[in-house]
């Protein structure tokens, strides 16, 4: 049984801090998209006024933007996240994955219908090391909303480091079966899969994980041509760091390729961690041109690029793990 804890605001939405039954801090968020083209983007990139947000928020019913828990704490070290600062105390179970997807519901009554509700299974922890209950809890997101009477259209999205074994003993290659498995036969592969690369350099990456195994982008890049992908493709995500390398050249070289792949290129929150490992990004909302001629560059392999620099939750202090970790500090 979760208990509610604390909400807190940015122009676009709110994170709850929830308390599972041993009172660890876990965090949820509902937000909506920001959304402009042209001449306004610029304006609504770099104002630090709520009120240029609001004027330019997307309507629920349009799209809908969730994520949720997977574990108390991590069992990674990230370089570039807080959530590794609480440490590793458990999987969440799959009550607990849907008691804060309901929460979410609960909390916006006024969301009564949608044609997309994109939700993360990415706020705290790697969904990787709790495969099972994770998926089990995505396909149960239509009987949820359903029971309470909610008109949504689901993009469930799976976003991983891809552990070479997992928590449960799963190799990286079975968390990329499942997950497709659920992608491809059970959503119609509308389920947005996430692969967190962040550098083309092997031992960088190894770094900026904290040590972790993960499976080589040429690992992943191999097994992922050799599968059925159909309408939403695989999407590899680089957070953009000063110092970082990210190969365009190599990476087409090894398969990188428009039919299977997407790429999302991030800005590095302001976090703790980065700030205490020096990292720093390599463009955001500041420089957004750096963004376009890095995305320019993959565009030419023909790999679709997703870029987005408005989010500054970093001024607020609500990147993912911050408030748990100041909940935790105090029970
Ligand atoms: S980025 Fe993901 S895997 Fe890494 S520490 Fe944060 S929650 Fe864990």
């Amino acid at each position: 049984m979760l208990k509610f804890k604390n909400a807190f605001y940015l122009p676009s939405g709110r994170v709850f801090l929830l308390e599972t039954g041993d009172g660890f801090g876990i965090e949820c968020t509902e937000m909506r998209d920001v959304a402009v083209d042209g001449k306004l983007h610029k304006d609504v990139r770099t104002s630090n006024d709520p009120h240029v947000i609001w004027n330019h928020l997307v309507d629920y019913k349009d799209k809908w933007l969730l994520t949720v828990s997977t574990q108390k704490g991590c069992n990674h070290k990230c370089q570039y996240c807080d959530v590794a600062n609480l440490g590793f105390h458990g999987n969440l179970s799959v009550t607990e994955i849907q008691d804060q997807i309901k929460f979410l519901l609960e909390s916006t009554p006024y969301m009564t219908k949608t044609q997309k509700a994109k939700i993360g299974f990415a706020r705290m922890g790697e969904p990787a090391h709790n495969l099972y209950n994770v998926l089990a809890s995505v396909l149960s997101l239509y009987d949820i909303s359903k029971s309470m009477n909610r008109d949504i259209t689901w993009l469930p999205c799976f976003n991983s480091i891809l552990p070479r074994k997992t928590y449960e003993g799963l190799t990286g290659y079975d968390v990329i079966d499942n997950v497709l498995d659920v992608k491809e036969n059970w959503y119609d592969g509308f389920l947005h899969f996430q692969i967190s690369v962040n550098s083309t350099d092997e031992n960088k990456r190894k770094e900026l994980f904290g040590g972790a195994d993960v499976l080589t982008i040429e690992e992943i890049i191999k097994y992922i041509n050799k599968q059925n992908i159909k309408n939403r493709t695989v999407t590899l995500n680089f957070i953009v760091m000063k110092g970082v390398p990210i190969d365009v050249n190599y990476l087409s070289k090894i398969g990188l390729n428009g039919e299977k792949f997407a790429v999302k290129l991030i800005p590095l929150n302001n976090t703790v961690n980065a700030g205490e490992h020096s990292l720093e990004t390599y463009a955001n909302y500041n420089n957004y041109e750096e963004l376009i001629v890095l995305s320019e560059k993959f565009k030419e392999k023909g790999v679709p690029v997703i870029y987005d620099a408005i989010a500054k939750c970093e001024e607020a202090g609500l990147c993912c793990g911050q408030l748990a970790q100041i909940y935790q500090k105090k029970i």
